[in-house]
């Protein structure tokens, strides 16, 4: 799962519109954004395997901290308290929490059983859609659409930076997520470590794209 995450950050504008995009990415994508800097530590492993599942070579062997179910628990409500306590503002707070918790169910509906349910757990969750490109894109990309057009309804343009940034957002997500799929496999871990790392950029991008676009009338008036 890729830009089914970003999908969901882009969606979720429509219901926290005070929300600024970056932050919305940073939650939907928080424990991936983690995860580079703990595979570099040598905290969480994964190793690639071509043909391991027919959408990623990824193996992921080792992930308690950043992809348990209670990992995640527990950073959806530091993400909450973080926000509320920056920001006071509760709707906000609530929907960057579940924003946080909706990345491990997307990626439960994609992984391999390979998601444990608490650090050192031996029940580990995942339904394997990854076994199927069709049945993956036929999640992904609707999402990743409907969010899009969300955010897209949610905000106006104030100006050519608003407009323009948006959609070139958009049109990088997609070539990302096509290169992925149909591209050669990462050389290294280490390799995937520091593309992960780069996502943060597409935080910073959110949050410049956010700034150059203001609430519609149709979103304030939805949340009055
Ligand atoms: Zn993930």
């Amino acid at each position: 799962m890729f830009i089914g995450h970003f999908g969901v950050g882009f969606g979720a504008k429509a219901l926290a519109p005070k929300v600024s995009l970056g932050a919305l990415f940073l939650a939907a994508q928080f424990v991936d954004l983690l995860w580079p800097t703990l595979l570099l530590l040598g905290a969480e492993r994964v190793r690639i395997e071509p043909g391991a599942t027919a959408v990623t070579p990824l193996v992921f062997e080792h992930y308690p901290i950043s992809h348990s179910l209670l990992a995640v628990l527990g950073w959806a409500l530091l993400a909450s308290l973080t926000y509320l306590l920056l920001r006071r503002d509760r709707l906000g707070a609530v929907v960057l929490g579940v924003l946080v918790i909706s990345h491990w169910t997307l990626d439960a509906i994609v992984h391999r059983p390979d998601l444990p349910l608490f650090p050192g757990s031996a029940t580990v969750i995942g339904l394997s859609a990854w076994s199927s490109v069709p049945i993956t894109l036929a999640l992904e990309v609707p999402l990743f659409v409907l969010g899009a057009l969300m955010y897209g309804r949610a905000t106006t343009p104030k100006d050519a930076s608003g407009r323009w940034g948006f959609a070139a957002l958009v049109v990088f997500l997609v070539g990302v997520y096509v290169g992925n799929l149909f591209g050669p496999p990462p050389p290294s871990s280490e390799a995937i470590a520091w593309v992960g790392q780069s996502q943060w950029l597409l935080v910073l991008w959110a949050y410049w794209i956010d700034r150059h676009r203001h609430a519609s009338n149709r979103a304030q008036a939805a949340v009055r």
